[in-house]
């Protein structure tokens, strides 16, 4: 027996949560079982455990779309007992049951081994969020981003993917301006970030196609009006990597600044991505991620904590990273 958070939906459409004594035969189908060890809360599970986007179809459900932990036992030709193993995205918490569990059934071919030196803690406070941030810097410096190239800005960087993106791009060298709703907050000078841009500044058009250049490329996971005006304001040949929606998923823009400044948007998904490209991003995490830094920007809850603080992250009070630990 192990315990799962479970929620489930009542004939009025509302969702509720509640901790379960569940049985391994309660475990959806998949070759690789794992007592998980941590769990974390991103944007999505908050939308999960509001009953929020119609991300999930059949209740009852475990949410939870990460966790680490060891191999129970595997029919996996790449896994064995006793491996440290992650999962992120796939739909996991969503159409799969998820992480908020202290145990779980998956394909093993959404595993990823814990790249070393990594705890299992630590990789739960990267978790998608911040395997996310890692992918966007990825595909900026693709497309030739460099600490030379000038600026970048961090939209919603208080959150876990801006949070996460700030402290990478500083330690690599890079100016990082965040724009953010918390003005006042110390925090982000903490993790690198050397200009703040109230988010106000970002989500007013003036309804020019061109604005002064000022950013080299972006991370950004607010979406909207802020993506819109950000594109406005991109260097020439700058790139601008499209993670989240937080203040909104319509972008109404112009193509001018792709056509006359040679601006690069790039869209980022983590759910579906290729396996070398995740594991090229973890390998990255383990070098270019300050682990001091994860640490003052993680908080941990037990898996009895978890189901107020989704209705917390959707409303933007949730600062950097949380950690579910599904056995405390
Ligand atoms: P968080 O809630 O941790 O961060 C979002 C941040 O956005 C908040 O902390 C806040 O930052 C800002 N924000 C919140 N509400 C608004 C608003 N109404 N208008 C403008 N800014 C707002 O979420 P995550 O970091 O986990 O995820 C961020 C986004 O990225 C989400 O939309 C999520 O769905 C998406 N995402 C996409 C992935 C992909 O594969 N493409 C993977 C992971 C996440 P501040 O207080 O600093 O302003």
């Amino acid at each position: 027996m192990f315990k799962a958070l479970v929620i489930d939906k009542s004939d009025d459409k509302s969702v509720s949560a509640s901790i379960k004594e569940l049985d391994d035969k309660d475990l959806p189908e998949g070759n690789v079982t794992i007592d998980v060890a941590y769990s974390t809360l991103n944007y999505k599970d908050g939308l999960v455990l509001g009953g929020l986007g119609g991300l999930v179809r059949n209740y009852p459900h475990v949410p939870g779309i990460d966790f680490s932990g060891t191999v129970a036992n595997s029919d996996h030709a790449e896994y064995k007992t006793g491996d440290k193993v992650i999962l992120t995205g796939w739909r996991v918490g969503e159409v799969h049951w998820g992480g908020y569990s202290q145990r779980a059934r998956v394909n093993g071919d959404w595993l990823v081994p814990l790249p070393s030196p990594l705890t299992e803690y630590q990789a739960m406070a990267v978790g998608t969020a911040g395997l996310t941030a890692m992918l966007g810097i990825m595909a900026l410096e693709d497309h030739g981003l460099t600490p030379s190239s000038g600026p970048i800005l961090v939209t919603g960087a208080s959150g876990g993917v801006g949070s996460v993106a700030c402290s990478i791009l500083s330690k690599l060298g890079f100016e990082v301006h965040a724009s953010t709703g918390r003005v006042d907050d110390q925090y982000l000078t903490s993790i690198g970030v050397s200009e703040i841009i109230p988010r106000e500044e970002l989500a007013e058009s003036n309804g020019k196609p061109l604005n002064k250049e000022r950013w080299a490329g972006a991370i950004d996971s607010v979406g909207g009006s802020s993506l819109a005006n950000l594109l406005t304001q991109t260097k020439y040949g700058g790139s601008v990597a499209a993670i989240g929606l937080a203040g909104g998923n319509k972008l109404e823009t112009t193509v001018i600044p792709f056509l006359l400044r040679g601006v690069n948007l790039l869209g980022i998904d983590s759910v579906m991505c290729p396996k070398h490209k995740r594991l090229q991003a973890w390998q990255r995490l383990t070098t270019d991620l300050p682990l001091e830094l994860l640490e003052t920007m993680t908080e941990t809850t037990p898996l009895t904590g978890i189901a107020s603080k989704g209705t917390d992250i959707i409303k933007g009070k949730v600062r950097g990273r949380m950690v579910v630990d599904v056995n405390g």
